[in-house]
């Protein structure tokens, strides 16, 4: 029999239909027939195939061999045990349930402006800005709010600049893939890309480069992953933010979820909504993920625990050690041990089970998780 090679046919009923499809674009940027489009409209996140050549549910390069999309996608087959050999050189434990990582610190911007446009720490905006001036990367592929932000949608572009580092900091809660961006990017003349997100998409290059998806895999040089449980679809804000508690998102300045979604207002406002009341609004992309921690990024960052100006470092890759190293070395962060926060760790384990209690809905087998 000659070997299986998979293509959008494939993709598209075993990932995009059965639920287990994030929306990450990866398909979609790594395409080199520009057959793939990208539906973010009404709450849908999900690629398409665009147009008669095989239909939505084919594709004519596809049968001819072409088989890129499945080999970028970061939820086709055994997905998680390939790049992690890839990456790690070994699939994870079981009971490495945010991943693998060789450290995890406590890390902050030292530059005051970077501490306070961040949403935690600043580290992620002062990984970029520091990456781009030492000529490390050309640009980086990060979420901007649309327009002048009073539609809080949240989208992907391109920073290449301090100042468009700084306009894209800090934390929204809808989904923004930032991948997408990659061709803004590189028809701009960028060669090395970082790129910051969400695990769905922190696995993208990893995926790519686990199964040789050539020109594009080897654009990413420096990957930032966000944690994440979820994100919310955009109705949220005129169903409940604005229906439940009187808040119209043009007038919203920051949003948070420590335990419950804050919200700040630009009269000087502040308000909690319980998190059990947003649940509804769950993005279905969403609903099937098992990777709380961005497993596959170069360095993976978050906000839990007891301290709000820090951000949550997982150290993941030699690049990434190499990186935070010499950011240590010459003063742009400061470190912390990450046992000045004793109950840090334990939530972060409890929070990566409860997301691998969501693997995808086939029965296909992840590594499997140990204890509750
Ligand atoms: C949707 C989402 C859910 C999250 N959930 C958790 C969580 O449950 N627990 C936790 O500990 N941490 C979570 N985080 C991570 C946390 O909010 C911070 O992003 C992280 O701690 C880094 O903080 P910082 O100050 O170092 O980053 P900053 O310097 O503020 O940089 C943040 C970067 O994130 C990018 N970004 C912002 N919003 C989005 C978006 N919607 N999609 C893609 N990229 C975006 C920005 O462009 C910016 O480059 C989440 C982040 C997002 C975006
Ligand atoms: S998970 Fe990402 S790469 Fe896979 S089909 Fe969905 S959008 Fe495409
Ligand atoms: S839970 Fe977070 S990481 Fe997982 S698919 Fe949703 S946005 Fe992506």
């Amino acid at each position: 029999m000659p070997p299986e090679k998979p293509q959008w046919a494939e993709l598209f009923t075993e990932v995009v239909t059965s639920g287990a499809c994030t929306g990450c674009a990866a398909c979609v940027v790594v395409c080199p027939y520009d057959v793939l489009g990208y539906d973010d409209a009404d709450g849908h996140y999900l690629p398409f195939h665009v147009d008669e050549d095989g239909g939505p549910q084919d594709c004519t390069h596809g049968q001819r061999g072409c088989t890129l999309c499945t080999r970028a996608c970061p939820r086709f087959r055994d997905w998680e045990p390939e790049i992690d050999t890839h990456m790690f050189g070994r699939p994870r434990e079981a009971d490495e349930v945010y991943g693998i990582a060789r450290e995890v610190v406590l890390a902050r911007a030292t530059d005051p402006e970077l501490l306070a446009a961040g949403q935690d720490g600043g580290l992620v905006s002062a990984i970029l800005i520091w990456a781009l001036e030492r000529d490390l990367i050309d640009a980086a592929l990060v979420s901007y709010l649309e327009g002048d932000g009073t539609s809080w949608k949240a989208i992907p572009g391109v920073a290449r600049t301090r100042a468009e580092v700084l306009a894209a900091a800090g934390s929204r809660y809808t989904y923004s893939a930032n991948t997408l961006a990659y061709s803004e990017a590189t028809t701009g003349g960028a060669e090395r890309l970082g790129l910051v997100g969400m695990g769905c998409q922190a696995s993208a290059p990893g995926a790519m480069t686990a199964r040789r998806a050539g020109k594009v895999a080897r654009r990413f040089q420096l990957t930032i992953g966000l944690l994440c449980s979820k994100t919310f679809d955009d109705a949220i804000f005129p169903e409940l933010f604005e229906a439940e508690y009187g808040i119209a998102r043009a007038d919203m300045v920051k949003m948070n979820i420590k335990g419950v979604f804050q919200v700040w207002t630009r009269d000087g406002g502040y308000h909690e909504i319980p998190l059990k009341q947003a649940r509804a609004w769950t993005r279905e992309g969403c609903l099937q993920c098992p990777d709380f921690a961005a497993e596959h990024a170069d360095l993976s960052t978050g906000g839990i625990g007891a301290f709000p100006d820090w951000t949550l470092t997982l150290v993941r890759t030699d690049r990434g050690a190499e990186v935070l190293s010499a950011m240590i070395a010459d003063g742009s962060v400061e470190t912390r041990p990450v046992t000045d926060d004793p109950g840090v760790l334990p939530l972060l384990e409890k929070l990566s089970r409860v997301s691998r209690k969501r693997g995808p809905a086939d029965g296909r087998k992840l590594i499997p998780v140990l204890g509750g």
